[in-house]
């Protein structure tokens, strides 16, 4: 039997049979994993708040011979993330989050690199604000991690540089990102070449900076439409939490009401 120490975010967890939980889990060096914690449910002494999703831990597993299911022997407790169980838009982008990677990463697919932003994921959603631009970043940061990173700075079919473009660009989901007009045919949705380019910049911008990126609510709407159109052609994923995350994105824009100077200057407020 192979022992294998590692850190590991949980994803998801499910009950299994009288006593025993599946958990979904993300690690540093095994990628995504299942794994059966047995007696999880009977005792809890056994992992003490360690099985709730979003939870970083430090894991000891388990490779059993003649089955491919690995057993959690123990979890270490290394960071909770509770804060964002604290506030809904957090959560929803995290839940969000946590259902990409483990619905679109392969099993015992190693990619260190990916888990190291996952984990930085997590802490900038603990403590910046959770608006539609980092929910927007974070999305398609990750698509650009597992492979799916849309072609927006040059033609997709002819591989043009599109940096002279002004005015709307082509943007075919099923070429893979922009075409230019040599390329285009009918079948594209044209997009303002600033949108396509300030996309590329904020997957090079540090999720903390992307204030510099300049992008309006509509411009951060129109775009996460164009990558959820992307997403779901390329990985033929539809994600269950990307309704919830929409839906409440555009509640708190709604519920947010005028800015703090009008309502300081409103009549009779204080
Ligand atoms: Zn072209």
């Amino acid at each position: 039997m192979k022992e294998l120490r590692t850190r590991a975010l949980v994803l998801r967890t499910f009950d299994q049979a009288e006593s025993d939980r599946l958990v979904h889990l993300y690690t540093e060096s095994l990628g995504r994993v299942s794994a059966i914690a047995k007696g999880a449910r009977r005792s809890r002494r056994r992992f003490p708040g360690t099985l709730e999703i979003l939870n970083l831990l430090e894991v000891r597993l388990i490779e059993p011979p003649r089955t491919s299911l690995l057993r959690l022997e123990g979890a270490r407790l290394e960071r909770p993330f509770e804060r964002l169980a604290n506030e809904l838009r957090r959560y929803a982008i995290a839940c969000h989050f946590v259902e990409i990677l483990d619905r679109f990463t392969g099993e015992h697919e190693s990619n260190p690199e990916l888990f190291r932003f996952a984990v930085g994921v997590l802490d900038v959603l603990a403590d910046e604000e959770p608006d539609p631009l980092l929910a927007l970043l974070i999305f398609v940061k990750t698509l650009a991690h597992l492979g799916y990173r849309p072609q927006l700075q040059t033609c997709s079919v002819c591989g043009r540089s599109l940096q002279a473009h002004s005015g709307s660009v082509a943007f075919v989901v099923r070429q893979g990102g922009a075409v230019c007009r040599a390329c285009e045919n009918e079948e594209g949705s044209r997009v303002p070449a600033t949108l396509l380019r300030a996309i590329e910049e904020g997957i090079r911008t540090p999720l903390r900076e992307r204030g510099r990126l300049g992008l309006s609510g509509p411009a951060v709407g129109r775009a996460q439409l164009l990558l959820d159109r992307f997403s779901h052609f390329h990985l033929g994923i539809q994600l269950k939490s990307a309704p919830f995350l929409r839906d409440i994105l555009r509640q708190e824009r709604v519920d947010s009401g005028p800015p703090r100077e009008d309502t300081a200057s409103a009549p009779g407020g204080s």
